[in-house]
């Protein structure tokens, strides 16, 4: 690579190195110091770039006040799981494509924007906390308001309480939405005094935190959770200037067989347009076409706009950062830094683990340490690293799960080949495996498991893992 970047031969590189009575073939790794002195005994300048270089200019123009623009709320719905998250996310969605124009079917993109009053909302559609804190871990904050579904025929649960903490610690505001009051067993005022309990004082009890009483299968009062939603944002005064070039962040992305890489992206300030150049991550590319959440190819794309961007060279990250750049060249410097960057973090991360898979036999010796090797599959980036955060949490003194390989896409041969040398289990989420996989998993007996709630998956491996645990005495 660094013979490329001279324009000079490999061997003749290779030839410099036997000089200095050093063995080196092509794709070998040197540090950067020796780059920085074989690459002046050709006769280059160097110039050493670091991330501050790279990153000038991006993240940090400073908007003046009279630029600045209301924009959408987006709005991220949590809670324990079967209190309602995906059936409301999916009434809104439909309300909106009934009162949309002819054809709107929705597109699941990873998130979508509704009507209210004339106001736009955006939802981030990956129900849950999980994903939410995923983002965050990425540094990556997007929602503006959190939805908090609780039914009233159940009470405040674990995720419940899950959801609250990370809210909060994200500094969110909380929008409560009591649910399925349309069954004969819900107890609305019970719940609101649960919330209690959690620092959650919600209005009705004469504090702070808008609640409604909502039901998603029977479609009552969505309108007014809408207008809470409104309400609260106009309380936070969103705005952002969309006369500048377009930053925000990654919601989602995939390999799309026809259209190549392809990424939701949040606009979060500025705006898009089609022919745009964009650093997303260490991905870059020429904006060729934007998608909404219609289907439908837009122009450009204004703030809490979600959007499909098709041209990128590979998909990124969820929860990166994307940015408009001036120019191409930029655009190839900053993603190869960010690029190069990433591959010496695996280069180090793999001889870490040789180091700790040693620790690790010895420690197997010592405390019975057992692993419980996965490999997993998900639709979606976002679910992926939902679901390997869920696993990591799982993890006790005596047993952890080890995730071989966690990657967005169908379970191919790779991954039971990998799955075989490290004797793992697959686990798909969202996804099957393809002809070929089925097949050679069939033939070599590894276990393939499909799931599509993550509250199910995590408790199935919490329960294999506890059955590797030793029995009590
Ligand atoms: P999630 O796990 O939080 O996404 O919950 P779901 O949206 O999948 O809902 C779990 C179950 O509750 C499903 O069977 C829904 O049909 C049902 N459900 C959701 N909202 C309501 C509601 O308002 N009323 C009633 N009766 N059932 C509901």
């Amino acid at each position: 690579e660094l013979a490329q970047r001279m324009a000079e031969r490999a061997v003749d590189l290779v030839k410099f190195f036997m000089k200095q009575g050093q063995m080196m073939k092509p794709g070998d790794v040197i540090d950067a110091d020796t780059a920085e002195l074989v690459a002046s005994e050709f006769g280059h300048t160097v110039k050493r770039v670091s991330e501050s270089d790279v990153e000038e200019g991006m993240f940090n123009i400073e908007d003046k006040a009279e630029d600045l623009k209301s924009r959408p709320p987006v709005v991220t719905i949590m809670g324990h799981v079967d209190h309602g998250k995906t059936s409301l996310l999916d009434a809104f969605r439909n309300a909106n494509v009934a009162s949309g124009e002819a054809g709107g079917i929705t597109q699941h993109i990873g998130a979508y924007q509704v009507e209210q009053n004339g106001q736009k909302i955006t939802f981030l559609d990956t129900p849950g906390h999980a994903a939410f804190t995923a983002m965050r871990a990425r540094g990556a904050q997007a929602t503006d308001v959190a939805i908090l579904v609780v039914a009233a025929d159940d009470s405040v649960m674990p995720q419940t309480i899950e959801s609250i903490s990370h809210a909060k610690a994200a500094g969110v505001p909380i929008i409560v939405a009591i649910n399925k009051i349309d069954k004969p067993t819900a107890d609305p005022t019970k719940v609101r005094t649960q919330l209690l309990q959690h620092d959650v004082f919600v209005e009705s009890l004469g504090g702070e935190i808008l609640d409604v009483e909502v039901s998603a299968t029977k479609k009552l009062n969505l309108d007014k959770l809408l207008e809470a939603v409104l309400l609260q944002s106009e309380i936070l005064d969103l705005k952002s200037n969309p006369d500048r070039t377009a930053e925000g962040v990654v919601i989602e992305a995939k390999l799309d067989k026809g259209r190549g890489p392809v990424g939701t992206v949040l606009v979060q300030t500025g705006t898009l347009k089609v022919g745009d150049i964009i650093v997303a991550g260490s991905e870059w590319g020429r904006v060729r076409a934007l998608v909404n959440d219609r289907g439908e190819q837009i122009k450009e794309a204004t703030p809490s706009t979600p959007v499909e961007v098709l041209g990128l060279q590979g998909p990124p990250q969820a929860g990166d950062r994307f940015a408009v750049v001036e120019n191409e060249a930029r655009a190839r410097e900053i993603s190869e830094y960010r690029q190069r960057l990433a591959r010496d973090k695996a280069v180090a991360r793999q001889a870490g683990q040789r180091g700790s898979l040693e620790q690790m036999m010895s420690q197997l010796q010592t405390s019975g340490l057992k692993q419980f090797p996965l490999v997993i599959k998900g639709d979606v980036q976002g679910s992926v690293e939902a679901i390997v955060a869920a696993l990591d949490k799982l993890g006790t003194d005596e047993v952890q799960a080890r995730i071989v390989h966690a990657g967005a896409g169908a379970i191919t041969e790779s991954d039971v080949s990998l799955a075989e040398t490290s004797g793992a289990v697959i686990i798909g989420f969202n996804v099957r495996a393809n002809k070929q996989a089925r097949a050679a998993a069939d033939h070599i007996g590894i276990e393939v498991r499909y799931y599509n709630i993550i509250y199910d998956l995590i408790d199935d491996i919490k329960q294999a893992m506890s059955g590797l645990l030793s029995p009590e005495r």
